[in-house]
């Protein structure tokens, strides 16, 4: 793939054969997306997937989210009177159907105790990861045991996505897609960047993410921090994109190969003005725990 990829081919050792009948696993993960934006833009092709469920992230920001989603932990569904252990078990155990494969358990995960590595060296599949954060690029950690792995150009554009997905005949993939429209500035991908919400400060932070030679301070006096207006339109803007997503899940559905197993989720939630908190991060709040989730075979 792209010169940005990472090629682990190179010395590694012979893939094992596949499973009989192991299916493709297709990860979509709309980063920021709240559960209530979901709710709200009423995505008709996602709901063919099936319902969606209120789920809980276990961190409140990008990174330590998507390490502990290719850990396997998907968000959870915080069950009362239930040992952690044992949640971790079923969860992990719940990739024998997802997977369509027989003898799913925790300990077939160690000791890596990571996605790709169990798929790729136990299960002998294809695993590649398409990401729009820039705190997820090619040089972090979570990119291990890939077969490719890249930065998308831009931020916000998972239609540019499909056609650079592969799918190899001898052997199931799995696919990682972090999806951008949902994260601030929540831009469309024909939108002009010149017309995009200003939110000061903010936006600074995400620029530097994408340069980071720049290092400016930030402001450290009171200020006023934002008006509830702008906080219901850019609410509103993530929601629009929502909308326009379940289109681009209508091609992706088109063209995944049948029996796929696709998880649609976010990585955290964002806080649109409640609490006087903006965004997700270092925030402990409720909404920027809470995500929608949904799984199931491609319709
Ligand atoms: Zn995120």
């Amino acid at each position: 793939m792209a010169a940005d990829s990472h090629a682990a081919d190179t010395g590694s050792p012979e893939l094992p054969e596949p499973p009989q009948g192991a299916r493709n696993l297709v990860m979509v993960v709309l980063d920021s997306l709240r559960h209530d934006s979901w709710l709200a833009a009423e995505p008709k092709t996602l709901a063919s997937l099936g319902p969606v469920e209120r789920r809980w992230s276990y961190a409140t920001w990008t990174a330590p989210s998507h390490y502990n989603l290719l850990m396997g932990l998907l968000p959870h569904t915080s069950p009362p009177e239930v040992y952690a252990s044992e949640y971790y078990k079923e969860d992990f155990r719940r990739y024998g159907e997802r997977l369509g494969i027989e003898g799913m358990e925790f300990k077939r995960m160690l000791p890596s105790i990571f996605l790709p590595t169990f798929l790729r060296h136990t299960l002998g599949y294809r695993t590649h990861a398409m990401v729009s954060m820039p705190v997820l690029n090619q040089h972090t950690a979570i990119n291990r045991d890939f077969d490719s792995y890249e930065l998308m150009p831009a931020h916000n554009d998972m239609a540019a996505m499909l056609p650079k997905l592969e799918f190899d005949e001898e052997r199931p993939s799995f696919h990682l897609l972090n999806v951008g429209e949902t994260h601030y500035p929540y831009a469309l991908p024909d939108e002009d960047p010149s017309t995009w919400p200003r939110i000061s400060g903010v936006h600074g932070v995400f620029k530097r993410l994408e340069d980071a030679s720049e290092d400016q301070p930030q402001p450290t006096e009171p200020r006023e921090f934002f008006d509830q207006a702008k906080m219901g339109e850019l609410r509103d803007r993530q929601i629009r994109a929502v909308d326009y997503l379940d289109g681009v899940f209508a091609r992706l559905f088109d063209l995944l190969p049948d029996d796929t197993w696709v998880i649609v989720t976010s990585d955290h939630g964002e806080l649109f003005g409640e609490d006087r908190y903006f965004g997700h991060g270092p925030i402990m709040h409720e909404k920027v725990l809470e995500v929608p989730y949904v799984e199931g075979r491609v319709p």
